[in-house]
């Protein structure tokens, strides 16, 4: 541990630094780190020279008003001002994510059991997932660093919202994939860019990959890993949005799917500072981490009570959340332990089920993630770990279009008919 006036390298603001200009990242101050507190300065750096834990963005907030956020654009850049980017990020052209609906799921809420519901249904993104929030973040910073190339490993979401963000931006993208990895989401980030590279391996194959090429090439930002602090802060946005559209209200309780762990991180973090700048009150709110039996490492480690995350080789059809080694699942335990939540997992089949559950009764066509959150709020439900009297939130974050495999076998046709009236009428439908 070393206090921040220990460490030489910390101070130079980022005026200091050569082509980085005044104001490039807003009312961001430093970057610290999330283990010891050593702040360096802002810049495309993701590990603590001190004790190499993670580097999280901090800022000097200035008095930012209700009033003031209202009056911004309809997308994640009304919240600029909290935000790791420039006040002029709006003139660059980019994907304006964000600002998606919250909807109150009563349907669900009644099948389920659960007094007030809301679904906040990030598949109405750009490109069908929560990953342009954050996206669109690295970008910024990227931009701020004069990066030639545009990068990232990905489960796939992450890929089309790179590729996409990229080819909006004019900036060239390379991104990484599991060669395993749904179709759709392969296409999805194909139309868009030249160079989608498939590796054969795993996630934690492909992310130690791209750490390599990030050590030897100039100029690349992988979004996830050496613009990762500034990436991250993207998620905040969704913990900011489900405050605003409750009336500026935090809920009692959310669920979050958990892969990397570093959204949940977010969202939990956005509901501070938003108590911190007087914008809600405050109150406890109980975090839920959602992952796939196939791939539980924060869940296994939650139940087990230990506070190590042992890394596993995913195996399950949720491939969004498919990080078997996951870098902020110890924050994740964390947060979860310390505000009365919980992690939980559920199999495979309970993922379809979670799928048509949200479909059925909500009109909402989740991707394989989304049937996870709402399969495990299910089971939260019904072993109890989560009141149903109490106001609560669960956040799909992607497109059911995107994993159309996962539950083409279960749906279809309920008959196959002739274009006759009596046919139709032998099948009982009317
Ligand atoms: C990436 C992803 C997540 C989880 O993201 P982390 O921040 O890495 O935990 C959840 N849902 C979907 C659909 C994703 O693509
Ligand atoms: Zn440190």
């Amino acid at each position: 541990m070393s206090t921040v006036a220990e460490v030489e390298t910390a101070q130079p603001t980022p005026a200091d630094q050569p082509g980085i200009r005044e104001g490039a990242f807003g009312n961001a101050r430093s970057l610290a780190c999330r283990e010891c507190g050593n702040e360096v300065e802002l810049g495309p750096h993701y590990a603590c020279p001190e004790c190499f834990g993670p580097l999280e963005v901090s800022y000097d907030f200035p008095v930012v008003t209700r009033e003031e956020i209202e009056a911004g654009p309809r997308n994640i850049w009304r919240y600029k001002a909290l935000l790791p980017v420039p006040d002029d990020i709006e003139q660059s052209p980019n994907m304006e994510p964000g600002f998606t609906r919250l909807l109150q799921a009563r349907n669900l809420g009644r099948e389920l059991g659960l007094e007030k519901l809301w679904v906040k249904d990030d598949s109405t993104n750009p490109t069908n997932s929560f990953k342009d929030r954050v996206v669109a973040c690295a970008l910024s910073a990227a931009t701020e660093f004069h990066s030639k190339v545009f990068a990232c490993p990905s489960t796939g979401n992450l890929a089309n919202a790179v590729a996409a963000a990229g080819a909006r931006a004019g900036i060239k993208t390379v991104v990484f994939i599991p060669s395993n990895l749904e179709k759709p989401k392969q296409v999805n980030s194909a139309v868009y860019t030249d160079s989608l590279v498939a590796v054969n391996g795993n996630y934690d194959d492909v992310n130690k990959l791209a750490s390599e090429i990030a050590g030897e090439e100039d100029g690349w930002a992988f979004v996830n890993v050496n613009v990762r602090p500034f990436y991250a802060e993207g998620s905040k946005t969704l913990g900011y949005e489900i405050a605003e559209q409750l009336g500026w209200r935090l809920p009692d309780q959310v669920v979050i799917p958990v892969a990397s762990g570093s959204q949940l991180t977010k969202v939990h973090k956005a509901f501070g500072e938003l108590v911190r700048l007087g914008l809600v009150e405050d109150k406890p709110v109980k975090i839920f981490g959602a992952q796939a039996t196939g791939c539980s490492p924060v869940s296994t480690a939650y139940k087990a009570e230990v506070d190590a995350i042992r890394p596993v080789k995913p195996d399950t059809i949720a491939k969004s959340l498919a990080i078997g080694n996951p870098a902020d699942g110890i924050y994740v335990l964390d947060i979860c332990r310390s505000t009365g939540g919980a992690v939980e997992d559920i199999t495979d089949d309970e993922v379809r089920e979670g799928i048509l559950l949200l479909a059925r009764h909500e009109g909402i066509f989740t991707e394989t993630a989304g049937g996870t959150t709402v399969g495990v709020l299910k089971k939260l439900v019904e072993t109890g770990q989560l009141d149903p009297t109490l106001e609560t939130v669960v956040i799909n974050t992607g497109m059911g279009l995107k994993t159309l495999d996962a539950v083409s076998d279960q749906v279809g046709p309920a008959a196959t008919i002739d274009a006759s009236y009596a046919a139709f009428t032998a099948t009982g439908i009317a």
